[in-house]
């Protein structure tokens, strides 16, 4: 008789909550990992995020190693890896940590399922979040729409409790099965490497943050997205650093949050506008204005060198996020979705709430949205946060020389988006 932990947003053996709860069991566990198949026929053979999650299930493997185990690695349509594994196994439970998205809801509900199916206890944990789905609403139960008022709660919330723990999993770790299970290549799993990599994370200038965090330029964000999209990294750890050292680092920690909330009780955002008055809004959608923005050639230099360091790092600082997607959407009047889908493809960070989330903030039709009217002018934020061309010129060589026309003239594209937000919204 065995338990399984199944991996997947949480590839860490430390301060891994249903990693912790498997080991307890005091039943040989097995680590399980699925490369889902439903998922990877979508991407690139070379998509970078394969070969980072291929890496750190390798380190994970390498320590595990150190105790005789090994991390069993699947490839297939999820329901039916389990399938065999419960013909293949005596399992009598399923470990995992929750996962808020919705292709992850159903998919976990379909394997708790086949769990109780096949006699085995099905137990599911919070570790990914400080708090999840419904545990900071309004007083009437409802979810919060608008981040400070969420933001004020989940602090109080957060004061209130007893200090968070770290889940030790080390002492237990010889409940692994000492199975030897065969580790396949990034190959076999039919990807390739990528040269794209996970930039070094970096924490030791965040005192400064709230001074720094704006400027391309300055390198002074943490650069942990990836690690917190697939969780190589505690959010707890995380968050009991940040509580001590940066109230604005926290609270960028808290938007992720937000997010994740908002995704889980309005699932329709992924495709819908949050605010259904802005559907009326009629969109150029243009093909050859989106491949311009794509391939940084727009000739407004700061949209340029995001969608550059984009396209090159599989990254793009924050600040040039939002620049790029206003962009988008209101100069060239672009719909979000396809904004989001380019972003979805080409980050190592992907992650769908945040994504849509910040898509949607950008767009003006999302929860606690910027204002429709509000059009960032690219010029002026260059100014404003990279003065001496520094991270611009780091991604457009030819700046010097002479930079090209603007696509789209930004007092003309101004005044068109806002007439046509104006014309489309539904009173
Ligand atoms: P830091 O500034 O060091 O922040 C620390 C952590 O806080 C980040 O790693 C992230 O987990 C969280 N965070 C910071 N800002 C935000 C935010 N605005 N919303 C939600 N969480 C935040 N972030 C993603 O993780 N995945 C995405 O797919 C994504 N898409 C975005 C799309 C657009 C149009 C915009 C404007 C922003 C997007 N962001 C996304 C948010 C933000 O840009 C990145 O989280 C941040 O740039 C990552 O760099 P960092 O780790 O150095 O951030």
């Amino acid at each position: 008789e065995v338990v399984i932990f199944w991996f997947r947003r949480d590839l860490r053996l430390e301060d891994n909550v249903a990693l912790y709860h498997a080991l307890q069991s005091e039943r040989p566990v097995i680590p399980l990992f699925i490369f889902d198949t439903d998922i990877l026929n979508s991407l690139p053979k070379n998509d970078a995020r394969v070969g980072f999650i291929h890496e750190s299930l390798q380190k994970i493997n390498a320590k595990i190693n150190a105790i005789g185990c090994s991390l069993l690695i699947k490839k297939g349509r999820t329901a039916e890896v389990w399938k065999t594994l419960f013909e293949e196994y005596t399992i009598s439970a399923v470990f995992l940590n929750k996962d808020y998205e919705p292709y992850a809801i159903k998919r976990d509900s379909v394997i708790e399922t086949l769990a109780k199916d096949n006699n085995a206890s099905f137990f599911s944990f919070k570790d990914q979040v400080i708090f999840e789905e419904l545990e900071i609403t309004k007083s009437d139960g409802l979810p919060y729409t608008i981040y400070t008022p969420y933001k004020n709660k989940w602090l109080e919330k957060y004061k209130a409790m007893a200090p968070l723990q770290e889940y030790i999993t080390l002492n237990y770790l010889f409940n692994f099965c000492k199975s030897n299970f065969d580790f396949p290549t990034l190959q076999q799993i039919g990807f390739e490497a990528n040269s794209i990599k996970v930039l070094p994370h970096n924490l030791t200038q965040i005192t400064n943050y709230h001074q720094t965090r704006d400027f391309p330029a300055a390198d002074s964000t943490s650069y942990l997205s990836p690690h917190l999209r697939f969780g190589t990294v505690s959010i707890r750890k995380l968050v009991n650093w940040a509580v001590r050292k940066n109230d604005v680092f926290l609270s960028e920690l808290i938007w992720r949050e937000f997010f994740m909330q908002i995704l889980f009780s309005f699932p329709k955002v992924v495709t819908h506008n949050f605010k259904s008055a802005y559907d009326g809004i009629q969109w150029r959608n243009n093909e050859e204005d989106f491949k311009r923005w794509c391939t940084g050639t727009t000739g407004y230099p700061m949209v340029d060198a995001g969608m550059r360091q984009l396209n090159e790092t599989g990254y793009m600082h924050n600040r040039v996020r939002m620049v790029t997607a206003s962009f988008l959407c209101k100069h060239l009047l672009i719909s979000w979705q396809w904004g989001e889908a380019y972003f979805a493809e080409k980050l190592l960070d992907y992650d769908l709430s945040a994504n849509v989330g910040n898509w949607q903030w950008a767009a003006g039709t999302g929860c606690d949205a910027a204002p429709y009217f509000r059009v960032f002018n690219p010029d002026i934020q260059l100014k404003k946060f990279d003065e001496k061309g520094i991270y611009i010129r780091q991604w457009i060589p030819e700046f010097d020389l002479g930079y090209g026309e603007p696509m789209v003239d930004h007092a003309f594209a101004r005044d068109r988006a806002i007439a046509v937000y104006k014309a489309g919204i539904l009173k």
